[in-house]
């Protein structure tokens, strides 16, 4: 392609509302432009990386037997009726309403419409399994849209979803999917792990997130330094083996410890650490209320919560909840004395503290002396704390580390959540009617781009890898006015284009710095400068990643670049 009939806006400057390097450089250099918070425009170059993603997709996906599809965006309201997402996913999902007032959804995702396709289309074990995918336009409205296309609220999604008559089946079918989720990231460059992860909203079973490692992520993964462990935060099992004091129970006492609130403050009011004091957080777990109780330096996983006691939902009690029930504020509460009808779960780790130093649900008031199962009953001990750095690998193996990673991939055991609230039954081999079982697989395509932009870059702007870049090469005259520069540059750029190298041939009237500025800036692999030995017809290729620089005969030059690019 000719630069001079492309639409390539680079800028000069950093555009102030970005940022993170992927944000900056994907504004910079030109590849899109935002419409509204969280939209985007993709522009020529950044459509040519967002095909290339998808064609590694699609080749993978049709790998493991997925069929491609495409689903609409515009989703009745009925479908997420029969299963009550349309009234429990929250303000993310966007609504309309057509002429005649019917309700309908943008689809952040694809498991109602998919289902009743099913439901509609397949009703013998004969026909199963089956995984159908798709790439599209996904809807959510972002509480916090940010980071360019690391969150948008539309953005590319691959939606796979898989139907089966047993459990082996989906197993197999996962299994696939974390292979070719392997294979996909890996053609990308990118540096990922497979991390277990919480399966939230969607009501499933076994779960694992991709994970571009990056301080930009949103997301902790927890890890082993020596295993290949590796979960989200939100998921990682605590299994310390704590050891009891053998300090001798003192008497409970109440102690008058004015404006002490925080866990910092009270352990510094009474001079011990913080593991002796005990932290009491109230929580509204679907219709009742549930005290947590965890050691001082610990912090209480609500999704931990929300596992344990199978709830939809679980949320911080406000300030005026706190109140009605507890008589008494956040910052005063604690175990000892609370009404019945609050359930009190503590986590392992109170077991073993003694003597220790909590709420009393009095202002300006906390207990000393306190021993559970003598001052305050719980219900149950259970792991309900997030792990730290330095406890135990759950799986034996080494010690917890953390790092930072971007979700650019998800797969769930979906289970048969969607099939029996919307009855997408199959007759088994004895005629039987049974629900069919599922399983989903997201790719976030737009934002895997993000990522690999974020991983790949330097001062000069983006680095691409040979999968993804949207040109192979960078073809650039220094002077378009010296005949022997252009007729060189354009016997090239046919030469190149016929031997199916992909290449930008710089044909603008531009000064050489501006030239080159821009060429750092796209980070295609190769550049190839047309210059004062253009008469002999020897050019000059840079390697973007590594700076090298060397001068080429014209007839060399196809080899000389294959060579180049698959050693890149
Ligand atoms: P997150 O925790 O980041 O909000 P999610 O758990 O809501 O992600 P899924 O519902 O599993 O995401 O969607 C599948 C994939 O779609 C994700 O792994 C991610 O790569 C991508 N994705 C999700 N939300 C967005 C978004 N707002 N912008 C861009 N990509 C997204
Ligand atoms: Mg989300």
């Amino acid at each position: 392609m000719k630069q001079s009939k492309m639409l390539i806006p680079t800028l000069r400057d950093v555009p102030a509302d970005a940022e993170i390097k992927s944000h900056q450089l994907l504004l910079r250099a030109g590849f899109m432009r935002q419409n509204a918070s969280g939209v985007y425009s993709y522009l020529p170059l950044g459509k040519r990386v967002i095909n290339k993603v998808e064609q590694i997709v699609r080749e993978e996906m049709d790998a493991i037997g997925g069929s491609e599809l495409l689903m609409p965006a515009l989703q009745p309201a009925e479908l997420w009726q029969e299963t009550g997402r349309w009234y429990n996913f929250g303000s993310e999902l966007m609504r309309l309403r057509d002429r005649h007032d019917r309700e309908f959804a943008l689809g952040p995702t694809h498991e109602e419409v998919v289902t009743s396709l099913v439901r509609d289309e397949v009703s013998s074990y004969k026909k199963l399994p089956l995984i159908l995918y798709q790439i599209q336009t996904k809807f959510r409205d972002e509480a916090r849209p940010r980071f360019g296309l690391l969150r948008g609220r539309e953005f590319i999604m691959k939606d796979a979803y898989s139907f089966h008559s047993s459990p082996e089946s989906l197993d197999e079918a996962y299994q696939d999917m974390v292979r070719a989720y392997t294979n996909i990231f890996r053609r990308c460059g990118l540096n990922f792990r497979a991390v277990i992860a919480d399966s939230g909203a969607m009501g499933g079973k076994d779960t694992h997130e991709f994970m571009v490692l990056s301080d930009v992520g949103e997301d902790t993964i927890a890890f082993s330094d020596t295993s290949d462990f590796a979960a989200n935060i939100e998921m990682a099992p605590v299994v310390v083996d704590y050891e009891k004091s053998n300090e001798t129970p003192t008497t409970l006492e109440k102690v008058a410890t004015k404006d002490q609130k925080t866990i910092e403050e009270v352990s510094k009011f009474f001079n011990v650490s913080k593991e002796k004091c005990l932290k009491s957080l109230l929580f509204k777990v679907d219709e009742k209320y549930v005290l947590i109780v965890v050691r001082g330096d610990h912090e209480v996983n609500d999704i931990k919560v929300k596992n344990l006691l199978e709830a939809k939902m679980v949320e911080l009690a406000t300030a005026e909840e706190t109140l009605s029930i507890l008589d008494c504020e956040i910052g005063s509460i604690g175990p000892i004395g609370v009404p019945k009808e609050v359930e009190v779960i503590a986590d392992h780790a109170v077991q073993f503290v003694v003597n220790g130093i909590c709420g009393a649900n009095e202002p300006d008031f906390h207990y000393t002396g306190v021993n559970v199962g003598r001052d305050f009953m719980v219900s149950q001990f259970a792991d309900l704390r997030f792990i730290k750095a330095g406890d135990p690998s759950p799986d034996g193996q080494g010690t917890i580390q953390f790092a930072k990673g971007i979700e650019v991939g998800h797969v769930f055991k979906l289970g048969t959540f969607y099939s029996e609230a919307m009855k997408a039954t199959y007759l088994d081999e004895n005629g039987k009617s049974q629900p069919m079982i599922m399983g989903c697989y997201g790719i976030g395509v737009s934002r895997t781009v993000a990522a690999v932009v974020e991983q790949f870059n330097d001062e000069n702007g983006m680095v691409w890898p040979v999968a993804l870049t949207p040109f192979e090469v960078h073809l650039i005259p220094i002077n378009m006015k010296m005949d022997v520069q252009k007729e060189l540059a354009e016997e090239i750029y046919e030469h190149l284009n016929s031997h199916s190298i992909s290449v930008l041939y710089d044909d603008r009237n531009e000064r050489p710095g501006v030239k080159f500025a821009d060429s750092d800036l796209f980070g295609f692999p190769i550049r190839i400068t047309v210059g004062k030995k253009a008469e002999d017809r020897i050019v000059e290729l840079k390697l973007r990643k590594t700076g090298e620089v060397f001068e080429v005969s014209v007839n060399d030059l196809v080899d000389v670049i294959r060579e180049k690019l698959s050693s890149y």
